[in-house]
């Protein structure tokens, strides 16, 4: 049986694997490992891509939506409005600081945020927006940029799935007060172990974020302030620095992948295809449908060696960990159907069409399958 992964690495590291070695090596020789030539490189390289004047590298993520927050002076007894609809690390990083998440709902076509759902939650605590680009799709940054300033907001975009991708000819990430991307090895731009960055146009806030990224300190044994160790390795950025130039072709991949599923898709009942907004570019960092009876599709293409998965299952307001905020289950309900709906698809630069095309009849087969027989495989 053929396998088809929802993510393969391999592709991408046998391409260039002559160039990812002899950067490998040569960190590993020149026995600087920490805060060297590649870090400082990279970080100019990104700012560059993304269109702004500071990139700090970071060790992943998850830090680089904490330092941010940390960086604006958000703390205890302050609200940040986000989504419901996201990675976990979204809102944790708001508690971190002891800030309180305010969660708004999203809009159904494109899974982030409702703009016009943002204002009511606002509240004199409220310190911050914080939109997700779900999936490689933008927020709406024209109508959250001009909440947040109306109401004298600051505004961190969690770029973490959305390297590249764009709204109305200007990258995401440059947008608000802080952009913050993660290299996870299954983002668009992917390291070999953890590593993220913030960007910014504000050179107070990467020296602070570069401060706090070394223990709140930016001279050596002297410490302003209580930071914490999140430095980007070496080793990882120069890993980046080999793919970096290569994002706008890997993306133009996806796209090409992801035009061909929603084509192959767009006559079939029951399938709900991704949608773009006219003024965004897509980086389809994961091709999501919707589909009913999600559940038992999703094992029946796990039964023909498909893999796919669920970005998420659970909305973050019914998180355990968030039980403290006391949400009423249902109190976001375009994030609550979502949970039960969504189906991410295999989707890598390096995917064959044959194999997509495997993976386009074993769905059609299957959304067929569970609309006449559920009860058999449930
Ligand atoms: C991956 C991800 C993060 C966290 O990034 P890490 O590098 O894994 O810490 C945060 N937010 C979203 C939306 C993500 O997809």
């Amino acid at each position: 049986m053929t396998t088809i992964p929802i993510f393969s690495a391999r592709e991408q590291y046998i391409a260039f694997r002559r160039e990812i070695d002899q950067a490998i090596a040569s960190v590993v020789s020149s026995g600087h490992f920490i805060l060297g030539l590649n870090v400082s490189e990279f970080e100019r390289e990104l700012a560059a891509f993304i269109g702004v004047m500071h990139a700090v590298a970071l060790n992943s993520g998850t830090d680089a939506l904490y330092l941010a927050l940390r960086a604006l002076d958000i703390g205890p007894g302050d609200e940040v409005i986000t989504t419901p609809f996201t990675f976990f690390a979204s809102s944790e990083a708001i508690v971190q600081t002891g800030a309180h998440p305010v969660f708004v709902d999203i809009d159904p076509v494109t899974f982030n945020i409702s703009p016009s759902l943002i204002e009511a939650a606002v509240t004199s605590r409220t310190k911050a927006i914080l939109p997700v680009h779900l999936y490689g799709h933008p927020s709406a940054m024209h109508e959250i940029m001009t909440i947040a300033r109306r109401h004298g907001l600051h505004v961190v975009e969690d770029c973490a799935q959305a390297i590249g991708a764009s709204q109305a000819g200007r990258r995401v990430g440059g947008f608000g007060d802080i952009g913050c991307f993660s290299f996870f090895p299954t983002k668009n731009l992917g390291a070999f172990g953890d590593a993220g960055a913030i960007t910014t146009n504000s050179s107070a806030l990467a020296g602070r974020v570069r401060a706090l990224r070394a223990h709140g300190g930016s001279t050596k044994y002297l410490h302003g302030e209580f930071g914490v160790n999140s430095r980007m390795d070496e080793l990882q950025a120069a890993v980046l620095r080999v793919k970096l130039p290569h994002v706008e072709r890997f993306n133009a991949a996806r796209y090409l992948l992801a035009q061909r599923y929603s084509r192959a898709f767009s006559r079939i009942e029951g399938i709900g295809t991704p949608l773009e907004s006219p003024d965004s570019q897509h980086v389809f960092h994961q091709y999501t449908i919707r589909v009913p009876r999600r559940d038992d599709v999703r094992a029946r293409l796990a039964v023909l060696g498909i893999q796919t998965m669920v970005y998420y299952p659970l909305p973050l307001h019914l998180q355990p960990a968030h039980a403290g905020l006391c949400l009423r289950s249902e109190a976001f309900p375009e994030a609550e159907t979502a949970a039960r709906e969504v189906l991410s698809l295999p989707m890598y630069p390096e995917l064959r069409t044959d194999q997509q095309d495997h993976v386009i009849e074993a769905l059609k087969g299957a959304v067929e399958a569970a609309d006449t027989q559920s009860e058999v495989f449930v």
